[in-house]
Protein backbone atom coordinates (compact mmCIF):
# COMPACT_ATOMS: atom_id res chain seq x y z
CA UNK A 1 0.00 0.00 0.00
CA UNK A 2 1.63 3.09 -1.02
CA UNK A 3 1.06 5.29 2.83
CA UNK A 4 0.06 3.50 6.08
CA UNK A 5 -3.50 3.40 6.65
CA UNK A 6 -3.38 5.16 10.00
CA UNK A 7 -1.88 7.94 8.36
CA UNK A 8 -4.24 7.83 5.18
CA UNK A 9 -6.88 8.50 8.08
CA UNK A 10 -5.32 11.46 10.04
CA UNK A 11 -4.42 12.99 6.20
CA UNK A 12 -7.84 12.81 5.48
CA UNK A 13 -9.11 14.19 8.24
CA UNK A 14 -7.10 17.25 7.79
CA UNK A 15 -9.61 19.92 6.11
CA UNK A 16 -8.45 20.05 2.29
CA UNK A 17 -6.61 23.55 1.80
CA UNK A 18 -5.23 24.79 -2.03
CA UNK A 19 -1.68 24.05 -2.88
CA UNK A 20 0.41 27.28 -2.54
CA UNK A 21 1.68 28.57 -5.97
CA UNK A 22 5.45 29.24 -6.39
CA UNK A 23 6.45 32.31 -6.31
CA UNK A 24 9.04 32.73 -8.99
CA UNK A 25 10.15 36.21 -7.93
CA UNK A 26 12.85 33.90 -5.59
CA UNK A 27 15.98 33.27 -7.02
CA UNK A 28 15.82 29.76 -5.80
CA UNK A 29 12.28 28.82 -7.34
CA UNK A 30 13.61 30.16 -10.71
CA UNK A 31 16.81 28.77 -10.57
CA UNK A 32 14.73 25.26 -9.66
CA UNK A 33 12.73 25.59 -12.89
CA UNK A 34 15.64 26.33 -14.74
CA UNK A 35 17.21 23.03 -13.95
CA UNK A 36 14.21 20.83 -14.60
CA UNK A 37 13.59 22.90 -18.02
CA UNK A 38 17.45 21.81 -18.85
CA UNK A 39 16.69 18.05 -17.45
CA UNK A 40 13.66 17.88 -19.41
CA UNK A 41 15.15 19.24 -22.26
CA UNK A 42 17.64 16.66 -22.27
CA UNK A 43 14.86 14.10 -22.73
CA UNK A 44 12.50 15.18 -25.47
CA UNK A 45 13.05 13.30 -28.37
CA UNK A 46 11.77 9.69 -26.90
CA UNK A 47 9.53 6.88 -28.12
CA UNK A 48 6.96 5.86 -25.53
CA UNK A 49 4.77 3.45 -25.42
CA UNK A 50 1.33 2.55 -24.28
CA UNK A 51 0.81 0.57 -21.13
CA UNK A 52 -1.90 -1.55 -20.83
CA UNK A 53 -2.96 -3.92 -17.85
CA UNK A 54 0.96 -2.34 -16.64
CA UNK A 55 3.01 -3.55 -19.27
CA UNK A 56 4.42 -1.48 -22.08
CA UNK A 57 3.51 -1.73 -25.42
CA UNK A 58 5.81 -0.34 -28.02
CA UNK A 59 4.18 0.14 -31.63
CA UNK A 60 6.06 0.69 -34.82
CA UNK A 61 3.19 3.09 -36.12
CA UNK A 62 3.67 6.44 -33.53
CA UNK A 63 2.94 9.95 -34.20
CA UNK A 64 4.68 13.05 -32.59
CA UNK A 65 4.09 15.78 -30.09
CA UNK A 66 6.03 18.94 -30.67
CA UNK A 67 6.97 22.09 -28.87
CA UNK A 68 4.33 24.66 -30.61
CA UNK A 69 6.59 27.61 -30.02
CA UNK A 70 9.16 25.56 -31.86
CA UNK A 71 7.52 23.30 -34.63
CA UNK A 72 10.79 21.44 -35.26
CA UNK A 73 11.55 20.22 -31.96
CA UNK A 74 10.13 17.45 -31.08
CA UNK A 75 8.60 16.50 -27.55
CA UNK A 76 8.39 12.62 -28.24
CA UNK A 77 6.73 10.18 -29.96
CA UNK A 78 3.62 8.21 -28.71
CA UNK A 79 2.18 4.61 -29.71
CA UNK A 80 -0.58 5.01 -32.25
CA UNK A 81 -2.92 2.96 -30.69
CA UNK A 82 -5.60 0.15 -32.87
CA UNK A 83 -8.78 -0.30 -32.51
CA UNK A 84 -7.42 -3.86 -31.70
CA UNK A 85 -5.48 -2.21 -28.36
CA UNK A 86 -8.91 -0.48 -27.17
CA UNK A 87 -10.97 -3.62 -26.98
CA UNK A 88 -7.88 -5.37 -25.60
CA UNK A 89 -7.30 -2.00 -22.53
CA UNK A 90 -10.97 -2.16 -22.03
CA UNK A 91 -11.10 -6.03 -21.32
CA UNK A 92 -7.81 -5.85 -19.21
CA UNK A 93 -9.68 -3.14 -17.32
CA UNK A 94 -12.57 -4.64 -16.95
CA UNK A 95 -10.77 -8.01 -15.49
CA UNK A 96 -8.79 -5.68 -13.11
CA UNK A 97 -12.58 -3.80 -11.94
CA UNK A 98 -13.19 -7.17 -10.39
CA UNK A 99 -10.11 -6.57 -8.02
CA UNK A 100 -10.07 -2.86 -7.44
CA UNK A 101 -13.93 -2.58 -6.57
CA UNK A 102 -13.06 -4.19 -3.63
CA UNK A 103 -10.06 -2.43 -2.62
CA UNK A 104 -11.25 -0.03 0.21
CA UNK A 105 -11.74 3.50 -0.14
CA UNK A 106 -8.89 3.85 2.31
CA UNK A 107 -6.42 2.14 0.14
CA UNK A 108 -7.72 3.58 -2.97
CA UNK A 109 -7.24 7.06 -1.01
CA UNK A 110 -3.65 6.26 0.06
CA UNK A 111 -2.47 5.97 -3.85
CA UNK A 112 -3.81 9.44 -4.22
CA UNK A 113 -1.90 10.73 -1.65
CA UNK A 114 0.78 9.46 -2.46
CA UNK A 115 0.65 10.86 -6.05
CA UNK A 116 0.38 14.07 -4.73
CA UNK A 117 3.45 13.78 -2.73
CA UNK A 118 5.03 12.39 -5.93
CA UNK A 119 3.47 15.46 -7.87
CA UNK A 120 4.85 17.88 -5.23
CA UNK A 121 8.04 16.59 -5.42
CA UNK A 122 8.03 16.92 -9.41
CA UNK A 123 6.19 19.76 -9.50
CA UNK A 124 8.97 21.75 -11.67
CA UNK A 125 9.72 19.20 -13.83
CA UNK A 126 5.82 19.04 -14.65
CA UNK A 127 5.76 22.66 -15.08
CA UNK A 128 8.56 21.99 -17.25
CA UNK A 129 6.88 19.44 -19.58
CA UNK A 130 3.95 21.88 -19.98
CA UNK A 131 6.26 24.73 -20.93
CA UNK A 132 7.66 22.73 -23.53
CA UNK A 133 4.71 20.76 -24.87
CA UNK A 134 1.81 23.27 -25.06
CA UNK A 135 3.41 26.42 -24.20
CA UNK A 136 2.18 27.31 -21.04
CA UNK A 137 3.89 30.29 -19.53
CA UNK A 138 5.64 29.75 -16.12
CA UNK A 139 2.85 31.14 -13.65
CA UNK A 140 -0.26 29.19 -15.79
CA UNK A 141 2.24 25.76 -16.14
CA UNK A 142 2.55 26.25 -12.31
CA UNK A 143 -1.15 26.86 -11.17
CA UNK A 144 -1.59 23.74 -13.39
CA UNK A 145 0.27 21.85 -11.20
CA UNK A 146 -0.70 23.00 -8.58
CA UNK A 147 -5.11 22.01 -9.40
CA UNK A 148 -3.77 18.45 -10.28
CA UNK A 149 -2.44 18.05 -6.51
CA UNK A 150 -5.52 19.96 -5.30
CA UNK A 151 -7.43 17.02 -7.59
CA UNK A 152 -5.35 14.39 -5.93
CA UNK A 153 -6.11 15.50 -2.75
CA UNK A 154 -9.44 16.45 -2.54
CA UNK A 155 -10.37 13.31 -4.12
CA UNK A 156 -8.92 11.42 -1.77
CA UNK A 157 -10.71 12.56 1.15
CA UNK A 158 -14.24 12.48 -1.06
CA UNK A 159 -13.55 8.88 -1.53
CA UNK A 160 -13.23 8.03 2.50
CA UNK A 161 -16.22 10.62 2.79
CA UNK A 162 -18.50 8.96 0.32
CA UNK A 163 -17.37 5.34 1.99
CA UNK A 164 -18.87 6.57 5.56
CA UNK A 165 -22.13 6.18 6.85
CA UNK A 166 -24.54 8.09 4.75
CA UNK A 167 -27.74 9.81 6.45
CA UNK A 168 -30.86 7.84 6.02
CA UNK A 169 -33.70 8.30 7.28
CA UNK A 170 -34.68 5.43 10.50
CA UNK A 171 -37.27 2.76 9.99
CA UNK A 172 -38.57 1.14 13.69
CA UNK A 173 -37.35 -3.01 12.30
CA UNK A 174 -34.97 -2.60 9.84
CA UNK A 175 -31.94 -1.86 9.46
CA UNK A 176 -31.28 0.92 6.49
CA UNK A 177 -27.72 1.32 4.85
CA UNK A 178 -26.83 3.81 1.33
CA UNK A 179 -23.35 2.37 0.09
CA UNK A 180 -21.79 4.51 -3.07
CA UNK A 181 -20.56 1.34 -5.47
CA UNK A 182 -18.00 2.23 -8.36
CA UNK A 183 -19.44 2.28 -12.03
CA UNK A 184 -16.64 -0.01 -14.04
CA UNK A 185 -14.84 0.50 -17.14
CA UNK A 186 -14.30 4.45 -17.88
CA UNK A 187 -12.76 6.19 -20.77
CA UNK A 188 -10.96 9.76 -19.75
CA UNK A 189 -11.13 12.06 -22.49
CA UNK A 190 -9.21 15.08 -21.44
CA UNK A 191 -8.17 18.26 -23.50
CA UNK A 192 -4.39 19.42 -24.12
CA UNK A 193 -5.22 23.11 -22.42
CA UNK A 194 -5.11 21.60 -18.83
CA UNK A 195 -3.02 18.69 -19.62
CA UNK A 196 -1.97 18.02 -16.14
CA UNK A 197 -5.03 19.43 -13.92
CA UNK A 198 -8.26 18.51 -16.29
CA UNK A 199 -6.13 14.81 -17.03
CA UNK A 200 -5.21 14.09 -13.37
CA UNK A 201 -8.62 15.14 -12.05
CA UNK A 202 -10.84 13.25 -14.26
CA UNK A 203 -8.23 10.16 -14.19
CA UNK A 204 -8.16 10.55 -10.35
CA UNK A 205 -11.85 10.75 -9.93
CA UNK A 206 -12.57 7.36 -11.58
CA UNK A 207 -10.14 5.49 -9.79
CA UNK A 208 -10.56 6.98 -6.56
CA UNK A 209 -14.29 5.69 -6.75
CA UNK A 210 -13.35 2.37 -7.42
CA UNK A 211 -13.11 2.80 -11.42
CA UNK A 212 -10.53 1.11 -13.94
CA UNK A 213 -9.81 3.53 -16.79
CA UNK A 214 -8.48 4.22 -20.27
CA UNK A 215 -6.83 7.55 -20.11
CA UNK A 216 -6.83 8.27 -23.98
CA UNK A 217 -4.80 11.83 -23.58
CA UNK A 218 -4.91 14.73 -26.07
CA UNK A 219 -2.83 13.99 -28.70
CA UNK A 220 -0.88 17.36 -28.49
CA UNK A 221 -0.28 16.51 -25.06
CA UNK A 222 0.43 12.82 -24.37
CA UNK A 223 4.23 13.87 -22.42
CA UNK A 224 2.33 15.42 -19.51
CA UNK A 225 0.18 13.10 -19.53
CA UNK A 226 2.69 9.95 -19.49
CA UNK A 227 4.64 11.52 -16.77
CA UNK A 228 1.40 11.11 -14.87
CA UNK A 229 1.11 7.10 -15.56
CA UNK A 230 4.89 7.24 -14.24
CA UNK A 231 4.20 8.57 -10.86
CA UNK A 232 1.03 6.41 -10.94
CA UNK A 233 3.94 3.47 -11.41
CA UNK A 234 6.27 5.04 -8.47
CA UNK A 235 3.11 4.92 -6.42
CA UNK A 236 2.48 0.91 -6.89
CA UNK A 237 -1.04 1.67 -8.32
CA UNK A 238 -2.11 -2.22 -9.41
CA UNK A 239 -1.29 -2.29 -13.52
CA UNK A 240 -4.76 -2.38 -15.21
CA UNK A 241 -6.30 0.24 -12.87
CA UNK A 242 -5.01 3.20 -15.10
CA UNK A 243 -4.05 2.24 -19.10
CA UNK A 244 -2.54 4.34 -20.79
CA UNK A 245 -3.72 4.74 -24.86
CA UNK A 246 -2.05 7.29 -26.64
CA UNK A 247 -3.91 7.82 -30.65
CA UNK A 248 -6.16 9.66 -32.30
CA UNK A 249 -9.07 10.66 -30.76
CA UNK A 250 -10.73 10.57 -34.55
CA UNK A 251 -9.51 7.24 -35.28
CA UNK A 252 -9.51 5.31 -31.92
CA UNK A 253 -12.53 8.05 -30.27
CA UNK A 254 -15.53 6.08 -31.37
CA UNK A 255 -14.56 2.40 -30.60
CA UNK A 256 -13.71 3.47 -26.86
CA UNK A 257 -16.58 4.99 -26.71
CA UNK A 258 -18.68 2.68 -28.41
CA UNK A 259 -17.43 -0.62 -26.80
CA UNK A 260 -20.07 -2.74 -25.06
CA UNK A 261 -18.26 -3.12 -21.72
CA UNK A 262 -17.61 0.67 -21.50
CA UNK A 263 -19.60 1.90 -18.60
CA UNK A 264 -18.67 5.48 -18.42
CA UNK A 265 -16.97 8.25 -20.48
CA UNK A 266 -15.54 11.38 -18.77
CA UNK A 267 -14.82 13.85 -21.41
CA UNK A 268 -13.23 17.89 -21.27
CA UNK A 269 -13.22 18.93 -24.98
CA UNK A 270 -14.84 20.99 -27.33
CA UNK A 271 -18.88 20.86 -28.00
CA UNK A 272 -18.74 18.95 -31.32
CA UNK A 273 -16.62 16.55 -29.94
CA UNK A 274 -18.83 16.51 -26.77
CA UNK A 275 -22.17 15.98 -28.49
CA UNK A 276 -20.78 13.40 -30.30
CA UNK A 277 -19.83 11.16 -27.44
CA UNK A 278 -23.02 11.99 -25.96
CA UNK A 279 -24.85 10.70 -28.67
CA UNK A 280 -23.19 7.58 -29.59
CA UNK A 281 -22.99 6.62 -25.57
CA UNK A 282 -26.91 7.11 -25.54
CA UNK A 283 -27.05 3.95 -27.78
CA UNK A 284 -27.76 0.54 -27.07
CA UNK A 285 -24.94 -2.21 -28.43
CA UNK A 286 -25.40 -5.53 -28.68
CA UNK A 287 -24.69 -7.25 -25.22
CA UNK A 288 -24.34 -4.00 -23.44
CA UNK A 289 -25.99 -4.37 -19.88
CA UNK A 290 -26.43 -0.87 -18.55
CA UNK A 291 -26.92 2.91 -19.99
CA UNK A 292 -23.51 4.67 -20.30
CA UNK A 293 -22.86 7.68 -18.35
CA UNK A 294 -21.24 10.41 -19.82
CA UNK A 295 -19.52 13.57 -17.70
CA UNK A 296 -18.96 16.05 -20.60
CA UNK A 297 -16.95 19.29 -19.70
CA UNK A 298 -17.36 21.23 -23.32
CA UNK A 299 -16.83 24.83 -24.65
CA UNK A 300 -17.65 28.55 -23.23
CA UNK A 301 -17.80 32.02 -24.56
CA UNK A 302 -17.63 33.55 -21.27
CA UNK A 303 -18.03 37.31 -20.59
CA UNK A 304 -17.01 40.22 -18.38
CA UNK A 305 -19.64 42.23 -18.01
CA UNK A 306 -18.49 45.75 -16.47
CA UNK A 307 -21.17 48.74 -15.49
CA UNK A 308 -20.79 52.36 -14.79
CA UNK A 309 -20.27 52.06 -10.93
CA UNK A 310 -17.40 49.38 -11.36
CA UNK A 311 -13.80 50.06 -10.36
CA UNK A 312 -12.75 50.99 -14.06
CA UNK A 313 -9.29 49.82 -13.44
CA UNK A 314 -9.82 46.55 -11.97
CA UNK A 315 -12.23 45.57 -14.57
CA UNK A 316 -9.62 46.45 -17.62
CA UNK A 317 -6.91 44.23 -15.58
CA UNK A 318 -9.79 41.65 -15.44
CA UNK A 319 -10.51 41.68 -18.59
CA UNK A 320 -6.94 41.99 -19.87
CA UNK A 321 -6.09 38.26 -17.68
CA UNK A 322 -9.37 36.80 -18.88
CA UNK A 323 -9.19 37.34 -22.39
CA UNK A 324 -5.19 36.48 -22.62
CA UNK A 325 -3.89 34.23 -19.93
CA UNK A 326 -2.45 30.98 -21.43
CA UNK A 327 -3.00 32.82 -24.69
CA UNK A 328 -7.20 33.19 -24.31
CA UNK A 329 -7.34 28.85 -24.39
CA UNK A 330 -9.01 28.12 -21.89
CA UNK A 331 -12.41 26.93 -21.87
CA UNK A 332 -13.46 29.71 -19.07
CA UNK A 333 -11.45 32.66 -21.15
CA UNK A 334 -13.40 36.06 -21.00
CA UNK A 335 -13.16 36.29 -24.64
CA UNK A 336 -16.45 39.18 -24.75
CA UNK A 337 -16.06 42.04 -22.87
CA UNK A 338 -19.49 43.88 -22.41
CA UNK A 339 -19.31 47.40 -21.12
CA UNK A 340 -21.82 49.83 -20.87
CA UNK A 341 -22.21 52.89 -22.76
CA UNK A 342 -21.60 55.20 -20.00
CA UNK A 343 -18.26 53.98 -19.43
CA UNK A 344 -17.02 52.16 -23.08
CA UNK A 345 -14.48 54.48 -24.26
CA UNK A 346 -12.62 54.65 -20.87
CA UNK A 347 -12.62 50.98 -20.09
CA UNK A 348 -11.60 50.29 -23.57
CA UNK A 349 -8.75 52.51 -23.94
CA UNK A 350 -7.50 50.75 -20.54
CA UNK A 351 -7.93 47.64 -21.80
CA UNK A 352 -5.79 48.62 -25.04
CA UNK A 353 -3.02 50.33 -22.88
CA UNK A 354 -2.84 47.05 -20.72
CA UNK A 355 -2.71 44.83 -23.90
CA UNK A 356 -0.02 46.29 -24.98
CA UNK A 357 2.35 46.02 -22.75
CA UNK A 358 1.84 41.97 -22.35
CA UNK A 359 4.62 39.95 -23.46
CA UNK A 360 4.51 37.49 -26.57
CA UNK A 361 7.60 35.03 -27.41
CA UNK A 362 10.15 33.17 -25.29
CA UNK A 363 7.64 30.99 -22.88
CA UNK A 364 11.21 29.29 -21.04
CA UNK A 365 11.70 32.62 -19.88
CA UNK A 366 9.92 33.57 -16.26
CA UNK A 367 8.88 36.86 -17.37
CA UNK A 368 7.38 36.29 -20.97
CA UNK A 369 3.08 36.18 -20.17
CA UNK A 370 2.03 34.80 -23.49
CA UNK A 371 3.70 31.78 -25.47
CA UNK A 372 2.45 29.95 -28.70
CA UNK A 373 -1.06 28.60 -29.57
CA UNK A 374 -1.19 25.19 -29.59
CA UNK A 375 -0.45 23.62 -33.17
CA UNK A 376 -0.93 24.93 -36.90
CA UNK A 377 -4.48 24.22 -37.43
CA UNK A 378 -5.05 26.24 -33.80
CA UNK A 379 -3.08 29.15 -35.62
CA UNK A 380 -5.20 29.14 -38.85
CA UNK A 381 -8.31 28.71 -37.43
CA UNK A 382 -7.69 31.96 -34.89
CA UNK A 383 -6.48 33.83 -38.20
CA UNK A 384 -9.69 33.46 -39.76
CA UNK A 385 -11.45 34.47 -37.11
CA UNK A 386 -9.42 37.29 -36.91
CA UNK A 387 -10.46 37.98 -40.79
CA UNK A 388 -14.07 37.59 -40.04
CA UNK A 389 -13.52 39.85 -37.13
CA UNK A 390 -12.33 42.21 -39.56
CA UNK A 391 -15.55 42.60 -41.25
CA UNK A 392 -17.98 42.55 -37.75
CA UNK A 393 -15.72 45.05 -35.57
CA UNK A 394 -12.83 47.56 -35.37
CA UNK A 395 -9.37 45.82 -34.86
CA UNK A 396 -8.26 48.29 -32.10
CA UNK A 397 -4.71 45.99 -30.68
CA UNK A 398 -2.74 42.89 -32.11
CA UNK A 399 -4.30 40.98 -35.48
CA UNK A 400 -0.78 39.40 -36.94
CA UNK A 401 1.31 36.55 -35.96
CA UNK A 402 5.07 35.47 -36.23
CA UNK A 403 6.38 32.13 -36.70
CA UNK A 404 8.36 30.06 -37.36
CA UNK A 405 6.27 29.18 -33.36
CA UNK A 406 2.42 29.45 -33.42
CA UNK A 407 2.75 32.60 -31.87
CA UNK A 408 -0.48 35.08 -32.38
CA UNK A 409 -1.11 38.98 -31.04
CA UNK A 410 -3.26 39.55 -28.35
CA UNK A 411 -6.38 40.68 -30.44
CA UNK A 412 -8.68 43.11 -29.85
CA UNK A 413 -12.00 43.85 -31.96
CA UNK A 414 -14.10 46.83 -30.57
CA UNK A 415 -17.58 47.38 -31.26
CA UNK A 416 -18.70 44.30 -31.79
CA UNK A 417 -22.10 43.35 -32.45
CA UNK A 418 -23.62 40.47 -29.96
CA UNK A 419 -24.52 38.13 -32.55
CA UNK A 420 -21.60 38.48 -34.75
CA UNK A 421 -19.61 35.27 -35.03
CA UNK A 422 -16.83 36.19 -32.86
CA UNK A 423 -19.14 37.06 -30.17
CA UNK A 424 -21.02 34.32 -30.39
CA UNK A 425 -18.30 30.98 -31.28
CA UNK A 426 -15.08 30.09 -29.22
CA UNK A 427 -12.48 31.10 -30.79
CA UNK A 428 -9.91 29.52 -28.21
CA UNK A 429 -7.32 31.92 -28.78
CA UNK A 430 -6.13 35.55 -27.80
CA UNK A 431 -9.31 37.21 -29.83
CA UNK A 432 -11.37 39.61 -27.29
CA UNK A 433 -14.82 40.99 -28.63
CA UNK A 434 -15.67 43.85 -26.70
CA UNK A 435 -19.60 44.69 -27.03
CA UNK A 436 -21.02 47.77 -26.21
CA UNK A 437 -24.36 47.58 -23.91
CA UNK A 438 -27.04 50.30 -23.86
CA UNK A 439 -27.12 49.67 -19.68
CA UNK A 440 -26.89 47.04 -16.99
CA UNK A 441 -30.03 45.30 -17.97
CA UNK A 442 -29.10 44.99 -21.94
CA UNK A 443 -25.44 44.23 -20.75
CA UNK A 444 -26.78 41.06 -18.37
CA UNK A 445 -29.18 40.18 -21.42
CA UNK A 446 -25.94 40.13 -23.81
CA UNK A 447 -23.63 38.19 -21.61
CA UNK A 448 -26.51 35.43 -21.53
CA UNK A 449 -27.17 35.24 -25.39
CA UNK A 450 -24.75 32.25 -26.27
CA UNK A 451 -25.82 28.82 -26.54
CA UNK A 452 -22.58 28.34 -23.64
CA UNK A 453 -22.77 29.25 -20.00
CA UNK A 454 -19.31 28.34 -18.14
CA UNK A 455 -17.75 31.62 -16.74
CA UNK A 456 -18.58 34.77 -16.17
CA UNK A 457 -17.82 37.85 -14.53
CA UNK A 458 -19.64 41.30 -13.23
CA UNK A 459 -17.60 43.81 -12.57
CA UNK A 460 -19.58 46.87 -10.80
CA UNK A 461 -20.52 48.33 -7.37
CA UNK A 462 -24.06 48.56 -7.09
CA UNK A 463 -25.79 45.77 -4.97
CA UNK A 464 -28.71 45.27 -6.22
CA UNK A 465 -27.11 44.48 -9.79
CA UNK A 466 -24.93 42.40 -8.09
CA UNK A 467 -27.81 40.66 -6.47
CA UNK A 468 -29.66 40.50 -10.20
CA UNK A 469 -26.78 38.86 -11.28
CA UNK A 470 -26.86 36.07 -9.09
CA UNK A 471 -29.98 35.44 -10.28
CA UNK A 472 -29.88 36.26 -13.87
CA UNK A 473 -26.08 35.78 -14.99
CA UNK A 474 -26.62 31.86 -16.43
CA UNK A 475 -23.86 30.83 -15.87
CA UNK A 476 -21.84 27.97 -13.90
CA UNK A 477 -19.45 29.98 -12.60
CA UNK A 478 -19.91 33.32 -11.51
CA UNK A 479 -17.87 35.67 -10.22
CA UNK A 480 -17.93 39.24 -8.99
CA UNK A 481 -15.16 42.13 -9.19
CA UNK A 482 -12.43 39.88 -10.47
CA UNK A 483 -11.67 37.52 -13.57
CA UNK A 484 -13.62 35.11 -15.15
CA UNK A 485 -10.69 32.26 -14.95
CA UNK A 486 -8.94 30.76 -12.08
CA UNK A 487 -11.34 28.62 -10.47
CA UNK A 488 -10.05 26.73 -7.40
CA UNK A 489 -10.60 23.14 -6.63
CA UNK A 490 -12.74 23.03 -3.61
CA UNK A 491 -13.36 26.88 -3.76
CA UNK A 492 -14.86 27.23 -6.89
CA UNK A 493 -16.29 23.93 -7.93
CA UNK A 494 -16.14 23.95 -11.96
CA UNK A 495 -17.96 23.55 -15.09
CA UNK A 496 -21.04 25.13 -17.06
CA UNK A 497 -24.51 24.84 -18.27
CA UNK A 498 -25.88 24.35 -21.81
CA UNK A 499 -23.67 23.96 -24.08
CA UNK A 500 -20.88 23.95 -22.06
CA UNK A 501 -21.35 20.32 -20.49
CA UNK A 502 -23.59 18.67 -18.58
CA UNK A 503 -23.61 20.36 -15.34
CA UNK A 504 -20.61 18.43 -13.61
CA UNK A 505 -18.78 20.05 -11.47
CA UNK A 506 -15.40 18.77 -11.24
CA UNK A 507 -13.43 19.96 -7.54
CA UNK A 508 -17.05 20.16 -5.97
CA UNK A 509 -18.30 17.81 -2.97
CA UNK A 510 -20.74 16.36 -5.66
CA UNK A 511 -18.23 15.53 -8.59
CA UNK A 512 -17.17 12.12 -6.99
CA UNK A 513 -20.78 10.79 -7.26
CA UNK A 514 -21.20 10.89 -11.27
CA UNK A 515 -17.89 8.22 -10.53
CA UNK A 516 -20.46 6.14 -8.67
CA UNK A 517 -24.01 4.53 -8.22
CA UNK A 518 -25.59 4.41 -4.98
CA UNK A 519 -27.22 0.79 -3.32
CA UNK A 520 -29.69 0.98 -0.64
CA UNK A 521 -29.26 -1.76 1.55
CA UNK A 522 -32.22 -2.73 4.32
CA UNK A 523 -32.51 -5.75 6.12
CA UNK A 524 -35.61 -6.84 8.85
CA UNK A 525 -34.29 -6.78 12.18
P1 LIG B 1 -11.17 18.44 -28.54
O1 LIG B 1 -12.64 18.24 -28.41
O2 LIG B 1 -10.60 18.63 -29.87
O3 LIG B 1 -10.39 17.20 -27.90
C1 LIG B 1 -10.61 16.77 -26.57
C2 LIG B 1 -10.27 15.31 -26.45
O4 LIG B 1 -11.19 14.55 -27.24
C3 LIG B 1 -8.88 14.97 -27.00
O5 LIG B 1 -8.31 13.97 -26.18
C4 LIG B 1 -9.20 14.43 -28.37
O6 LIG B 1 -8.22 13.56 -28.88
C5 LIG B 1 -10.47 13.68 -28.10
N1 LIG B 1 -11.26 13.36 -29.29
C6 LIG B 1 -11.23 13.96 -30.51
N2 LIG B 1 -12.13 13.37 -31.32
C7 LIG B 1 -12.74 12.40 -30.62
C8 LIG B 1 -13.76 11.45 -30.91
N3 LIG B 1 -14.37 11.39 -32.08
N4 LIG B 1 -14.14 10.60 -29.93
C9 LIG B 1 -13.57 10.63 -28.72
N5 LIG B 1 -12.59 11.52 -28.39
C10 LIG B 1 -12.19 12.39 -29.32
O7 LIG B 1 -10.83 19.65 -27.55
P2 LIG B 1 -9.42 20.33 -27.27
O8 LIG B 1 -8.45 19.30 -26.80
O9 LIG B 1 -9.06 21.17 -28.43
O10 LIG B 1 -9.73 21.24 -26.01
C11 LIG B 1 -10.27 22.51 -26.10
C12 LIG B 1 -11.76 22.48 -25.79
O11 LIG B 1 -11.97 21.99 -24.48
C13 LIG B 1 -12.38 23.87 -25.82
O12 LIG B 1 -13.63 23.79 -26.46
C14 LIG B 1 -12.56 24.18 -24.33
O13 LIG B 1 -13.58 25.11 -24.06
C15 LIG B 1 -12.87 22.83 -23.77
N6 LIG B 1 -12.62 22.77 -22.34
C16 LIG B 1 -13.69 22.74 -21.48
C17 LIG B 1 -13.49 22.78 -20.12
C18 LIG B 1 -14.64 22.71 -19.17
O14 LIG B 1 -14.42 22.49 -17.97
N7 LIG B 1 -15.88 22.91 -19.59
C19 LIG B 1 -12.14 22.87 -19.55
C20 LIG B 1 -11.08 22.88 -20.55
C21 LIG B 1 -11.33 22.83 -21.89
P3 LIG B 1 -7.14 14.08 -29.96
O15 LIG B 1 -6.33 15.09 -29.26
O16 LIG B 1 -6.42 12.85 -30.32
O17 LIG B 1 -7.92 14.67 -31.11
Amino acid sequence: MAIASTAVISRAQQPFSNEPLTDFSKEENKRAQREALAEVKSELGRTYPLIIGGKKISNADTFTSINPAQPDQVIGHFARATVEQVDEAIKIAAATFDSWKRVPAQERAAYLFAAADRLRQRRFRMNAWMIYEVGKSWVEADADTAEAIDFLEFYARETIRLAGEQPITRLEGEDNRLVYIPLGVGAVIPPWNFPCAIMVGMTSASFAAGNTVILKPASTAPAIAYEFMRILEEVELPGGVVNFLSGSGSVIGDALVDHTQLRFIAFTGSRDVGLRIYERASRHQKGQRWLKRSILEMGGKDAVVVDETADLDAAATGIVASAFGFQGQKCSAGSRAIIVEQVYDQVLQKVIEQTKRLTVGDITQPDTYMGPVIDENAMKKILEYIEIGKSEGRLVVGGGHQGPGYFIEPTIFADVDPHARIAQEEIFGPVLAVIKARDFDDALQIANDTEYGLTGSLYSRDPERIKRAEEEYHVGNLYFNRKCTGALVGVHPFGGFNMSGTDSKAGGRDYLLLFTQAKAISAKK
